[in-house]
């Protein structure tokens, strides 16, 4: 059974898409895809000998080696141009993501949404969504075994209204996540608060220098978007 973060994933992929997962490790994604959402084709991209290798294994023993096609290599580098219309990446920290599809920027000419999970640092993903016209559609936080996942959906050709009301808070914590408020998003967000104050009052405490006075100005910002975001609520 696939885990919830990535079965929401999988909501996002169009039925009939043909995609390709970059950083599939298992390759569960397609695996499921093909099963559930009736997907065309995919490719199961990794960059690690081991994860690859057992891509091959299920791939091969699910008898799916027609329609998933597992490729070693470094990030987009695995898929030609005009092949997938549709790009998921899982599991890794938002600035790695953006990297990926910073570098792989070319192939990207036929696709037409991209799905990425970052376990860490969605604030990449939307900063890169809006420096590169992808416009952030959909967003998600889940919660399972303990760990909090955000979901970010980006569909290209249009420009991005999302922000509109409020930039730097959109960017930090989400739009469409702001808006909802729901319990794990309060969560979060109340936990990494809580965090802050505690880093906030380490440097209260240590030796002032331009550094840490940067740092505190910098977290009262931080932590003063999360008030005024999660007041809106109460
Ligand atoms: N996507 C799966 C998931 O969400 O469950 C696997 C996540 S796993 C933590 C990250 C995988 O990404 C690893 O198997 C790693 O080898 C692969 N990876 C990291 N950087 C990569 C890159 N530049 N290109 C392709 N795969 C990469």
């Amino acid at each position: 059974k696939l885990s919830v973060r990535l079965a929401t994933v999988a909501k996002y992929v169009p039925k009939g898409a043909r995609m390709a997962d970059i950083g599939s490790d298992h390759a569960y994604l397609p695996c499921y895809l093909v099963k559930n959402a009736e997907i065309r084709f995919a490719v199961a991209g990794e960059v690690a000998a081991g994860p690859y290798q057992s891509a091959e294994r299920n791939v091969l023993s699910e008898g799916l080696s027609e329609i998933i096609s597992v490729r070693l290599g470094d990030g987009l580098d695995v898929i030609q141009s005009g092949e997938v219309d549709c790009v998921t990446i899982a599991g890794m920290g938002g600035a790695l993501i953006t990297n990926i599809l910073e570098r792989g920027k070319d192939k990207l000419g036929s696709v037409n949404r991209l799905i990425l999970q970052p376990n860490i640092s969605a604030i990449s993903i939307r900063k890169w969504f809006l420096d590169n016209n992808w416009e952030l559609t959909s967003e998600e936080i889940i919660e399972e075994d303990g760990k909090i996942y955000e979901v970010l959906v980006g569909e290209k050709g249009v420009p991005d209204r999302s922000y509109k009301s409020d930039l730097e808070t959109g960017l930090l914590l989400g739009p469409f996540l702001v808006k909802k408020q729901d319990e794990i998003f309060i969560k979060k967000w109340t936990a990494e608060k809580i965090n802050w104050q505690r880093i906030y009052a380490a440097l209260e405490g240590a030796a002032e220098t331009v550094e840490t006075i940067e740092k505190k100005q910098e977290i009262s910002e931080k932590i003063k978007l999360v008030e005024e975001a999660l007041k809106n609520e109460e």
